[in-house]
């Protein structure tokens, strides 16, 4: 009974010591003293002495040593001559040694039933302590011993409110009343523990008023509560921070219970139906019942403003109320519903409470079968989105028809500006045989020349034709070994007639020595006829004995480059910026599209076409360059 104990003057060593001597000092007086008194009588304090500490064991045989000292004693100091006073002496004193003893062993007995209960107390998590009237430990358990940290020896004595320092939300003085008046009371309280931790721990207070000992001492029961007030202070913040989302996201989100819907699906399937779905089809009734039986318990800010609806006591109670979709589509929901899938996307039609249709996509998590009372459905309004994909499809097919549209106008407008130069050339052939036919005789050699050349021209046009048509609608350009020295000779011979026509001399300076490269002839032909038309054309203000066009090709690193100039003025600064722009033109009769063909066929061939700053004594200057077969770009 270690914890209810106050601490004695005495060990229980000492006491037993103490015990011996006194045995002995009353032994020596009674045995050998001529004293004609009950001193044996004194024995009775021996067993005092040992008795409230002392074992059962130990008080009977200190009872029973006791007796036999008394004994020994009477019988040595009365040899024969026992009086009958004398005798009644001693049987006084035996009988105030058992009667000392019985009571003892009672009372060890009473202590020990004491002790048992507390050893119960012991055994319980709970912090028990009693406090005597004035507010001081008087026993303290190793619950509160393992709760607190102070030991029973440093917790007795002390006021536990003080130690704990136990923070209350009502005033001590508050606390005595109530256990004066109704002997009770209980509450939650913070109590500091020895290391500085709070503890959060649910108190129950008792006042004894049984009479005896204990009377008016108070009884604490503290249960540790802290563990369970921050899991549950963490679900509420964790259920505040849920409702914040809920009520915040920018999507709508309802929440319905949908257990009617799994007791109807439930009775039907016990009622044998197989096939859900063909049975939903053939019902509509029992489809309509279970949609009307779908309550809508919650929804969030965003679900109200969707819907038009100013506060939730004005929501659609029902799904029914506000779902405008065909029954197909609820068919759908239920089936995955009673699959047991975990969850549900569709898109769906809602009517606003003003009766606007919107399209939602509507996406549904299915909980486990006990939660179904609350089942959360997020709403995304996909109207605009939709309406948004509409109209961009409706641009994009006006858009196609205008590119096509457009496409058609480019092709004739490069068709008829690169067929230009041909027909030209074709009619001054013509005119050119005509003449040698009036000759007199006429120069049928000359005209037959001529006639051939004008072939030549018509030839050229039609491949022209055809080039830029596939060119223009995206096909591959072909792809030949051409030598540049030659492909560039056979241009300039097209466009020999142009060149005199116009008095222009024409210095061809081919050194790119055999080089090849890969390439459609006829397009690249092409930007060497626009390139040598060009400078042709801008020098119809030069006087005519400086009109000069140099063609030059030479070897450059990894390929070949070629350029043509003139003794023209040269690009005016604007010009030379957008020059590549299709339709810029500075020409009364241009169409501008003559550089920005070039440059498409000179990219598509892997190569660069570029406006060089005019040299001295040359204006227009223009530079390509083309990989070298072998060197061409991979794709
Ligand atoms: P177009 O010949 O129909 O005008 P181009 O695309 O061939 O179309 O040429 C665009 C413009 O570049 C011409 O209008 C002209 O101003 C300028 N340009 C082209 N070649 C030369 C050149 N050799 N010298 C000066 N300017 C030129």
């Amino acid at each position: 009974m270690r914890r209810q104990a106050v601490p004695g003057i005495l060990t229980l060593r000492g006491r037993y010591v103490g015990a011996a001597a006194l045995a002995a000092a009353i032994f020596l007086i009674d045995s050998f003293t001529m004293l004609s008194s009950a001193v044996a009588v004194l024995y009775v304090l021996v067993l005092i002495l040992i008795g409230d500490t002392a074992s059962e064991r130990a008080i009977r045989v200190t009872a029973a040593g006791c007796i036999a000292l008394a004994l020994f004693s009477f019988f040595y100091g009365h040899d024969e001559d026992i009086s009958l006073d004398a005798a009644l002496r001693l049987l006084f004193s035996l009988a105030a040694i058992l009667g000392a003893t019985f009571i003892l062993l009672q009372r060890h007995g009473d202590r020990q039933t004491v002790a048992s209960q507390a050893e119960l107390l012991d055994v319980t998590s709970d912090a028990i302590f009693l406090t005597d009237t004035t507010d001081r430990v008087i026993y303290w358990n190793h619950g509160a011993e393992t709760l607190y940290g102070w030991s029973f020896e440093e917790a007795y004595g002390q006021d536990p409110h003080a130690l704990l320092a136990t923070r209350c939300p009502q005033s001590r003085g508050t606390v005595r009343a109530a256990l004066a008046r109704d002997g009770a009371w209980e509450g939650e309280v913070v109590q500091t523990a020895r290391d500085g931790r709070a503890i959060h721990v649910f108190s129950r207070l008792r006042r004894r008023t049984e009479p005896g000992r204990y009377e008016g001492t108070t009884l604490e029961t503290n249960t540790d509560i802290t563990l369970r007030k921050a899991a549950i202070e963490a679900l509420s913040q964790s259920e505040q921070r849920f409702r914040t989302i809920f009520e915040t996201l920018a999507v709508a989100i309802w929440e319905h219970d949908l257990r009617p819907v799994k007791a109807e699906l439930d009775a039907l399937r016990a009622q044998g139906v197989d096939d859900l779905a063909l049975h939903l089809a053939q019902h509509p009734d029992v489809l309509r019942r279970i949609r009307a039986s779908i309550r809508v318990t919650d929804v969030n800010s965003t679900g109200l403003r969707l819907m038009g609806v100013s506060s939730k006591e004005e929501f659609f109670t029902h799904l029914d109320g506000f779902l405008a979709d065909p029954d197909e589509d609820f068919i759908g929901f239920l089936l995955a519903f009673d699959s047991g899938a975990p969850h549900f996307q569709n898109e769906a039609t809602v009517r606003t409470r003003q009766g606007e249709l919107l399209r939602v996509l509507v996406a549904f998590n299915f909980p486990p079968a006990e939660m179904l009372d609350r089942v959360q459905a997020s709403v995304l309004n996909i109207t605009e989105r939709i309406r948004v994909q509409e109209a961009l499809q409706r641009t994009r097919s006006q858009l196609d028809h205008a590119l096509r549209a457009a496409t058609i106008g480019e092709v004739s407008a490069t068709i008829a500006h690169e067929i230009n130069q041909p027909l030209a050339a074709i009619s001054a052939h013509a005119a050119a045989a005509s003449r040698w036919m009036d000759r007199d005789p006429p120069n049928l050699a000359e005209v037959r020349a001529s006639l051939d050349a004008a072939g030549e021209a018509a030839r050229h046009a039609s491949h022209v034709v055809r080039r830029v048509r596939s060119f223009m609608t995206k096909v591959e350009p072909e792809r030949v070994s051409l030598e540049v020295d030659a492909l560039v000779g056979e241009a300039v011979r097209l466009v020999q007639h142009e060149i005199a026509a116009n008095g222009v001399a024409l210095t061809p300076m081919l050194e790119a020595e055999d080089l090849t490269i890969e390439g459609d002839r006829i397009m690249l032909q092409q930007v060497l006829i626009n390139l040598i038309t060009n400078a042709v054309q801008a020098m119809q203000a030069t006087p005519a004995g400086e009109r000069r066009v140099a063609v030059r090709t030479w070897r450059v690193a990894g390929g070949v480059g070629i350029e043509i100039r003139d003794s023209g003025p040269g690009f005016a600064a604007d010009a030379a910026q957008k020059a590549f722009e299709p339709f810029f033109t500075t020409k009364a009769n241009g169409m501008g599209l003559g550089l920005a063909m070039c440059r498409t066929i000179v990219n598509a061939h892997d190569g660069e076409i570029r406006i060089d700053p005019p040299g001295e004594a040359w204006g227009g200057r223009i530079s390509i360059t083309l990989p070298a077969r072998g060197n061409l770009r991979q794709p």
